[in-house]
């Protein structure tokens, strides 16, 4: 995100350099005719190609898919022919924990801007308005997900203290009923690196984190997001705390120890918990960069079980995909079929049209393509006419 970038520009601008010498801050972009002074720049692929040119297209994003890791990207250069250069320089080092905590402790409205008051306001942020936000970033890296390129795959907290201060200035709204309506991010139950080496390496380039089981340096641990929910809840004129961001349901099931799972289901599920599995085929989940469906099934007998013991009689609700890449009339009718038997609301359906991402591309290319985005991966993916169909 921005932070680090507006203040090292507002510094430079106090210190009196020149705006257009200001190249040099990380996370932004600039113009330029000359690369020269830039330290060793990718070339991407010239804009003029990437528009006609569908192989180019896929270089261009493969090269930027490689480079959004603030320890390890390189600045990136595409030509714009006699109109110079768009410079990217690498994303800005990801925000410490006091660094965060600064940011929330600005003095927020939490208020939509009077703009909007002729309009009757924004709807949207009755859903937020009691919301926690508890992190940014995911080590999930779902290949159809733009998170990735948004705020990197490096976690960034909160501390408890920032948390708590910021649930009981909630507290004192007037509008306040006692109900948080959520403690998350991105991903709610990561609170903290996916391991101890992409602090000072970055995250791996050619492996996904979780995908395709989770990776052995992976530190698997609910404990601090457990405290972090035991003390908003016992917070004075707080009745109840839920988790709406959604739970990565693989990283539950490898932590061995369910105390999270259990106080999830006792104090934090509103009658429905919401997952995301996204699909039910094997075929089309390693596509997505998912699980195989057999974790989810692991996952609901222990939602189901967790339920039992506390008494609770409470359903997952999952969130499926049609339509992604790879998918084709077979596994689209076994989806259909799952759905059937659940006797699932059309409204847990979202067509795939995510942005930006590893599998957009693929929408994009529309052939049987060879993309070397990951190092040392080659991952060959068949675009069936037939998906096109769904
Ligand atoms: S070593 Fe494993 S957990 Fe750490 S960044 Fe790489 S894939 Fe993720």
């Amino acid at each position: 995100m921005g932070e680090h970038s507006i203040l090292e520009i507002a510094e430079a601008l106090q210190s009196g350099i020149p705006v257009e010498e200001i190249t040099y801050v990380a996370g932004t972009v600039f113009k330029s005719h000359d690369i020269g002074r830039v330290y060793e720049p990718l070339i991407l692929p010239d804009f003029e190609q990437v528009q006609t040119d569908k192989k180019a297209y896929a270089d261009s994003f493969a090269i930027q898919y490689r480079n959004t890791d603030p320890f390890t990207a390189r600045s990136l250069a595409e030509s714009y022919g006699n109109r110079g250069y768009v410079i990217q320089n690498p994303p800005a080092q990801p925000l410490t924990e006091m660094e965060m905590d600064d940011v929330y402790d600005l003095p927020y409205t939490g208020q939509y801007h009077p703009m909007y008051q002729k309009d009757g306001g924004i709807p949207a942020l009755k859903e937020i308005k009691f919301s926690l936000t508890s992190n940014r970033g995911c080590f999930g890296s779902c290949n159809f997900c733009a998170l990735t390129f948004h705020q990197g795959r490096i976690l960034q907290t909160r501390s408890h203290e920032s948390i708590l201060k910021e649930a009981v200035r909630m507290t004192e709204d007037p509008d306040f009923k006692g109900y948080i309506h959520d403690v998350g991010g991105p991903t709610a139950d990561f609170r903290h690196p996916s391991c101890k080496k992409q602090l000072t390496k970055g995250v791996c380039q050619n492996r996904q984190c979780l995908f395709p089981s989770p990776c052995k340096n992976l530190t698997v641990d609910h404990k601090d997001y457990l405290k972090l929910l035991r003390k908003v809840r016992n917070i004075p004129k707080v009745k109840k705390v839920f988790v709406r961001s959604g739970i990565r349901f693989d990283y539950l099931m490898a932590d061995p120890d369910k105390t999270f799972l259990n106080e999830l289901v006792k104090y934090h599920v509103s009658g429905q918990l919401r997952v995301a599995p996204e699909h039910v085929s094997d075929e089309v989940l390693k596509y997505m960069g998912k699980p195989k469906h057999a974790v989810y099934e692991g996952f609901l007998k222990e939602y189901e079980k967790a339920n039992a013991r506390t008494g609770k009689q409470q359903y997952a609700v999952p969130y499926f995909m049609s339509s992604h890449p790879g998918c084709t009339m077979k596994e689209a009718v076994k989806l259909a079929e799952y759905v059937r038997d659940l006797a699932l609301r059309q409204n847990r359906f979202r067509i795939f049209i995510r942005p930006l991402q590893l599998f957009q591309l693929v929408c994009t290319i529309q052939r049987s393509i060879l993309l070397q985005v990951r190092r040392s991966t080659c991952l060959r993916i068949l675009m069936k006419k037939r998906s096109r169909e769904l």
